[in-house]
């Protein structure tokens, strides 16, 4: 028993329902792709993840790696109480700037801050202190990933939610004939969600897939 396969026609009755995008993220979506902005966005559908989930942790502070045009941000963005806040880390000051562009046109930019630079670098300089976090999303350079959630555990609440974008790999994740850096960077954060004492984690398979982990400092029982 592998569960139901995700056919075409069951992906499409999933995304009819809750994969729908307003005018102003659809828009978004094209024009990024006109500037030239590589179109890696999350999936509507897992849009729809991402909000359930922070309505259901009721989180109020968001750390992101990899802002990319502001998609995601402004999804998760429009999920988060009025005082809530995300923090978004961006390293191409183009991305960055056409980001804050559409943040501002979304009415969201007093609850998102786009911050140029080195992921890592940031996390260590200009976050140090930020946080504690509600839950913390994954989705810049993959071979970083390992390092990104090291980095920023310590900036996460207990019991914060810590989520991986692409866990699938664009389908190569279990392809023992790929070895691209990228989905070895991915494999190596999966591993590393699944046998880290603090993190309890699964993947679900939205979009690319989204491997998802509660954060616990002081951990007293595994499965
Ligand atoms: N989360 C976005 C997509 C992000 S795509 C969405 O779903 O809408 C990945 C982004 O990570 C790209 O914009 C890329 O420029 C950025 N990135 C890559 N390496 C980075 C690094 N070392 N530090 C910060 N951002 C990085
Ligand atoms: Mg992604």
């Amino acid at each position: 028993m592998k569960g139901t396969p995700l056919t075409d026609t069951i992906v499409d009755y999933m995304m009819e329902l809750f994969g729908s995008e307003d005018e102003l993220l659809a828009q978004l979506r094209r024009e990024a792709e006109e500037a030239g902005i590589p179109p890696i966005e999350i999936a509507p559908e897992q849009g729809s993840v991402l909000q359930v989930l922070i309505g259901a942790i009721g989180a109020r502070k968001i750390l992101e790696i990899g802002t990319l045009a502001g998609y995601s941000s402004i999804v998760m963005g429009r999920a988060l109480p009025e005082e809530g806040h995300i923090d978004t880390l961006e390293i191409d000051p183009f991305h960055a700037d056409f980001a804050r562009e559409r943040i501002a046109q979304a009415g969201l930019a007093d609850r998102i801050t786009v911050h140029t630079g080195i992921a890592l670098d940031l996390l260590e300089r200009d976050l140090r202190d930020a946080g504690p976090y509600d839950l913390l999303f994954i989705d810049a350079d993959k071979p970083n990933y390992p390092r990104y959630v090291e980095r920023a555990l310590p900036l996460m609440r207990d019991g914060a939610t810590v989520i991986g974008d692409n866990a699938l790999a664009w389908g190569e994740v279990a392809d023992a004939e790929t070895d691209r850096e990228d989905v070895q960077g991915i494999r190596a954060f999966n591993r590393f969600v699944a046998d880290h004492p603090h993190l309890k984690g699964c993947i679900v398979p939205s979009g690319d897939g989204m491997c998802m982990a509660v954060y616990s400092a002081h951990p007293q029982q595994t499965r």
